[in-house]
């Protein structure tokens, strides 16, 4: 019988399996806080832990880390880990330094089903969901690898703002999401605001409402159009849930949401909706104005324009940088808070729609997967070291 994850658990979950094991909830929180505040992996360090508890756990349980395949850093200090999870499956996590932040982009599957045209991991496919353990590895490898490569002093957090933006439509994984996100907010685990941690979703409007009930986080969407008809063809989910389903969706979300906007995200492709129309038909969608949508039903929220990075697949183009500025001073002009994403971590290929990992649907992923193993570095994950 293979061994328990911790990862796997939110506090909840925690205390729930240590009650099983004849342990008190506050057990569970030794536990817990030792594993995502300090990194630890090894019972035996766990200090304050009874021995008979440090006993019962190692008999059954570990802190699974992921494999990484390989870290790339690129010269603006961007950092890309691949992690291998089994099956010939990888996936990206991507850690974007700020003057006054660190984010990490989190993946919540290996490929992706729902197939946007401009996304490079949608046009892989969909292998499988990730579990909460593999989504929380993630974070947990990446903040006490980065404290101890920035040599941050005990107690500083190396990561104060999650996306789950990496690979994967977050909103079909739910089960394994909610209990990863409740562990980024725990303040025994990485305490996070909710504004800090952000869903994005290409416009699941049921799921939305379950996220608002059960884990209400900062909200982005991704747009990508202004109008049913061009949003059909590139993000096919919008044939299933249309723009008027999803503003809806967006506008009951609010009513509970830590923010008091929605985040929609918008890749800008050079021909296909970034013309001065285009922003005029955007600017009357979220101010009530749209055919698509209820009359009157208006979103308050930002745009976050990304700049397109080309993959031989897509047959896309980046727009110029003039037409995309043209188009933001359009949506800035009524009113309508908005900035253009800085391309990070370009010459890794972490820029936003790279991610691309690998996943098993592909005939030969194992193959492809070994070879690259060949060619790149390769580190070996190990347990995070007690960082704090
Ligand atoms: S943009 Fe997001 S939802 Fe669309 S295919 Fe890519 S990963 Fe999936």
């Amino acid at each position: 019988m293979s061994a328990v994850n911790l990862l796997d658990f939110d506090l909840d979950g925690l205390a729930a399996f240590c009650a099983g094991l004849g342990e008190k909830r506050f057990r569970a929180v030794q536990l817990f806080r030792w594993i995502h505040q300090k990194g630890e992996a090894d019972f035996e360090r766990m200090t304050d832990l009874a021995k008979s508890l440090r006993d019962k756990l190692a008999g059954r349980c570990e802190v699974r880390p992921l494999a990484v395949v390989s870290e790339h850093r690129s010269s603006d200090g961007t950092v890309k880990w691949l992690f291998d999870v089994g099956g010939g499956n990888a996936v990206e996590t991507v850690f974007i330094p700020e003057d006054d932040r660190g984010t990490l982009c989190v993946s919540s599957q290996a490929g992706c089903a729902v197939g946007c045209r401009f996304c490079s991991t949608g046009h892989q496919g969909f292998s499988r969901n990730l579990s909460t353990g593999e989504i929380l590895a993630q974070l947990w490898h990446a903040e006490f690898a980065l404290r101890r490569q920035l040599q941050l002093p005990a107690g500083e957090r190396a990561i104060t703002n999650v996306v789950m933006m990496g690979m994967g439509e977050p909103l079909q994984n739910y089960a394994a999401l909610v209990p990863a996100l409740r562990t980024m907010l725990d303040d025994h685990g990485y305490g996070l605001s909710r504004r800090r941690v952000t869903v994005s979703t290409s416009g699941m409007s049921r799921m939305i409402d379950r996220l608002r009930d059960d884990c209400p986080v900062a909200l982005a969407v991704s747009l990508h159009a202004p109008a049913d008809d061009l949003r059909d063809a590139l993000v096919p989910l919008n044939r299933k849930h249309n723009l008027d389903d999803l503003f809806h969706a967006c506008q009951r979300y609010l009513e509970r949401a830590p923010r008091d906007f929605i985040t929609f995200e918008y890749c800008m492709l050079d021909g296909v909706n970034d013309t001065p129309g285009h922003a005029r038909q955007l600017v009357d969608l979220v101010q009530g104005r749209s055919p698509c949508t209820t009359p009157g039903l208006q979103i308050p929220c930002k745009f976050n324009l990304i700049p397109f990075n080309p993959f031989p697949q897509s047959g896309l183009k980046r727009s110029p940088r003039e037409r995309v500025q043209a188009f933001a001073r359009i949506l800035q002009d009524a009113g309508i808070v908005t900035t253009i994403r800085k391309t990070r971590g370009d010459d890794i290929d972490a820029a936003c729609g790279q991610l691309a990992g690998e996943v098993s649907d592909r005939t030969n992923a194992k193959e492809r997967l070994q070879r690259r193993r060949e060619v790149i570095p390769i580190h070996s994950a190990g347990s995070a070291e007690a960082g704090a």
